[in-house]
């Protein structure tokens, strides 16, 4: 149940089955809902779940829903000016070149995962480092637990990091296309192009 792996590993095996398939139903009053739709996350099973309108709206607000579920924000930041210096990436100890980081409420610290052949995998994330980023980047303390992550996209050919706050389902939604295309040590080819695109699409939807 603490175990922060665990929603990632239930989304892995679930997407094939009936994550984002047309037709689909809220899972929590069980209405038909359209493609385009909303996601709680259910704190206590520590688990993605797509949700109707009604439903969505009635876990928004923090707290609303009790401790059990909460609702996906549906906003997207950038952070243009923000210190993530190499020496600090490579003490985050992600192998890859992207990572997501998120408060997980259960365990009352920040989890780190990074895309691979596998789905997901946790970062041995050192907490002082992350304390360092949060110290120099006092925004990031906005981002809400459970529903909400860090993205960052390291680019040592510009001497820096793209970072974003995005919602969670976003995070999963790219860590499934990448497990799919995932090749060699690094992703390869169309896992890169892949990044290119999401990360395109994610600039847009910050502005
Ligand atoms: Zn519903
Ligand atoms: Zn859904």
């Amino acid at each position: 149940m603490s175990d922060p792996l665990a929603v990632l590993q239930r989304i892995r095996e679930t997407r094939p089955r009936r994550w984002e398939r047309a037709g689909e139903s809220c899972e929590l009053c069980c209405e038909p809902i359209p493609e385009e739709h909303g996601h709680l996350v259910d704190i206590e099973a520590r688990n993605l779940m797509c949700a109707c309108r009604g439903c969505y709206l009635l876990f928004t607000s923090e707290g609303a829903g009790g401790a059990h579920f909460r609702s996906v924000p549906d906003r997207y930041r950038s952070f243009p000016g923000l210190e993530l210096s190499p020496l600090q990436w490579d003490s985050l100890q992600v192998p890859v070149s992207v990572a997501f980081f998120f408060l997980n409420s259960s365990l009352g610290r920040v989890a780190a995962f990074y895309p691979g052949p596998a789905g997901a995998t946790e970062s041995e994330l050192p907490l002082d480092t992350w304390e360092e980023v949060l110290e120099a980047n006092p925004e990031l303390d906005s981002i809400q637990p459970d529903v909400e992550a860090f993205l960052v996209r390291a680019r040592p050919d510009r001497g820096g990091a793209d970072c974003f706050v995005v919602p969670i389902d976003a995070c999963y939604e790219l860590v499934g296309h990448l497990r799919r295309l995932w090749r060699g040590f690094d992703g390869g080819r169309e896992a890169h192009d892949l990044l290119d695109s999401f990360f395109a699409r994610v600039r847009e939807r910050a502005r």
